[in-house]
């Protein structure tokens, strides 16, 4: 006989794991199947977030970050060091006890609300039953509600098979041994720009391969154009916008890539090639025929506004499912989901949800850019204020970057907050904020803001909507 849940998740990432701890917290038993394994093929919760995304790639940034300013920074303040060395291996290892603590502290979350921890393969069967599948044992178990966080994988292109030897996706990524001399990456979006930037201060030379033509389309084009510039001029990375590869050939200590660019055909060696050309929705084998579960055009699974599939009971969150493929946002409808499985009336806000690149400067923004709100039918108004007229900024020798703040013309509601400059995935908080309250940029402008912060550089670009910042000439 199957055991009985009330709730049981599909799923351990930040969209799985959160759902699974709300539902415990809300009196409900709860089971939360993973099937992620590490490297030793022991179980490790917290999806690729925890595992190979956002925690293991910003502390090899943080490290990165701090070679670089050792090596380039120090200077400026009046501080001489020696040769500045890297040894990578310990880089590496520091990464990888950071990942081990954080996915056994979820494992010690799970014991102590008493969530049940299933380690295999979950398929969806008829009648909301979950098949568990581990290295060929098959155990059934069925529950009121099933939550499916199954995330996402990387997208392989036929022309740049991964091995994780010398093409990487971005697991392999993050366990480079040593710093290559030239790197290649297809893709100059997040990860690309976000591991580019790893290896480039680590002493690589990086050339992306961009097929659009256009950098970084979210982001509004005022500050798109200032990354672009400090990151090519400024940080060396070589971006290649319209540039298609079209073919690969890997040996065991370099990669051949052939690609067009302006309708000519170019090629050039790499030690390492990373391929981050997006995910896809983790969707294979999660549900049986006779479940009948619906996916969408795009391979997620099909859900409404309230996260429910098309099988009543059955739900789905995180990058599994329509929206950004962002930790936040699938933890955000974990949440969501376990307090209207106990008959709450939750609410989630998805027009405030944060976008954050973590490169130096960080990129940051949420909400609607210029453009977005003129298609949408706004009569819009904007304000800007730079980091090089703030004086915590100048004093942090940080002198790049801008704050943008985008405004309904005629309600003075802000719509979107787009920044490029220190700290950016902080200061990005104070405008969720604002948005999440629908504040007015007056009602930023009214508000205090400490002495000296980066904070004041939001401040500021809230009084210049209305031309009156008062450190700039406006
Ligand atoms: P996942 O984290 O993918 O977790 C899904 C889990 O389900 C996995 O453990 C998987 O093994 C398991 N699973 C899948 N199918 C089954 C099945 N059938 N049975 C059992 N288990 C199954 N986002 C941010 O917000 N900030 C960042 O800084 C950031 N950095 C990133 C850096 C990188 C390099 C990458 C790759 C991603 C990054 N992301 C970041 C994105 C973020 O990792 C994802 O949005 C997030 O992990 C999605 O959470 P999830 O729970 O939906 O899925
Ligand atoms: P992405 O969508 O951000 O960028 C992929 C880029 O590859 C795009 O610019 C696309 O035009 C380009 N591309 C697609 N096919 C190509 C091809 N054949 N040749 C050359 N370029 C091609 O995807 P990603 O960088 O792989 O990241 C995946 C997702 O993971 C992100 O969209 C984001 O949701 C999440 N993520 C978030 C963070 C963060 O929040 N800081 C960090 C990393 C990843």
């Amino acid at each position: 006989m199957s055991e009985k849940f009330d709730v049981i998740v599909v799923g351990a990432g930040p969209a799985g794991y959160v759902a699974a701890i709300r539902c415990a917290q809300l009196g409900l038993n709860t089971a939360c199947v993973d099937k992620f394994a590490d490297a030793s093929g022991a179980p490790s919760l917290g999806g690729t977030c925890l595992n190979v995304g956002c925690i293991p790639s910003k502390a090899l940034l943080d490290s990165s970050e701090k070679y670089e300013q050792a090596q380039h920074e120090f200077k400026a303040h009046g501080i001489s060091v020696g040769k500045v060395g890297v040894d990578v291996p310990k880089m590496i290892a520091r990464k990888d006890e950071i990942v081990s603590n954080l996915t056994k502290g979820i494992a010690g979350l799970f014991k102590a609300n008493g969530i049940t921890s299933i380690h295999g393969h979950g398929k969806l069967l008829a009648s909301k039953t979950i098949e568990v599948v581990n290295h060929g044992k098959t155990e059934q178990y069925t529950a009121e509600h099933i939550i499916l966080a199954v995330g996402s994988v990387p997208i392989n292109i036929p022309v740049a098979e991964v091995d994780n030897q010398v093409i990487l996706d971005n697991s392999g990524a993050l366990d480079v041994d040593a710093v290559p001399k030239k790197l290649g990456v297809i893709g100059a979006g997040v990860i690309g720009l976000e591991l580019g930037s790893v290896w480039n201060r680590l002493g690589s030379e990086v050339t992306l391969f961009e097929a659009a033509d256009t950098f970084l389309p979210p982001v509004d084009k005022q500050i798109s154009r200032e990354v672009f510039r400090t990151f090519t001029k400024g940080q060396g990375l070589d971006i290649k916008l319209g540039a298609m590869v079209t073919a690969t050939k890997a040996n065991k200590k370099s990669v051949k890539v052939t690609y067009s660019l302006k309708g000519e055909e170019h090629t050039e060696t790499f030690d390492k090639l990373i391929v981050a050309v997006g995910r896809r929705a983790a969707t294979n084998n999660i549900a049986a025929d006779e479940a009948g579960l619906k996916m969408d055009d795009r391979g997620r699974i099909d859900i409404n506004d309230k996260c429910q599939t098309n099988i009543s009971g059955v739900y789905a969150i995180g990058d599994a499912v329509k929206g950004p493929m962002l930790a936040h946002k699938g933890s955000e409808e974990g949440v969501y989901v376990a307090e209207l499985i106990a008959g709450q009336k939750p609410h989630m806000n998805h027009d405030t949800i944060p976008w954050v690149i973590y490169t130096h400067p960080e990129i940051a923004w949420v909400g609607l850019n210029e453009d977005e709100a003129k298609a949408q039918g706004h009569e819009v108004k904007t304000g800007f204020f730079p980091f090089a007229a703030n004086g915590r900024s100048l004093a942090m020798n940080e002198k790049g970057g801008r704050v943008k703040m985008v405004a309904d013309a005629n309600s003075d509601r802000i719509l979107g907050v787009h920044i490029l400059g220190p700290n950016a995935s902080e200061l990005i908080a104070e405008a969720v904020l604002a948005m999440e309250y629908s504040a007015s940029t007056e009602d930023i402008a009214r508000t205090i803001h400490a002495h000296p912060t980066l904070s004041e550089a939001f401040h500021e670009a809230a009084l210049s909507v209305s031309d009156r910042a008062l450190h700039k000439v406006n």
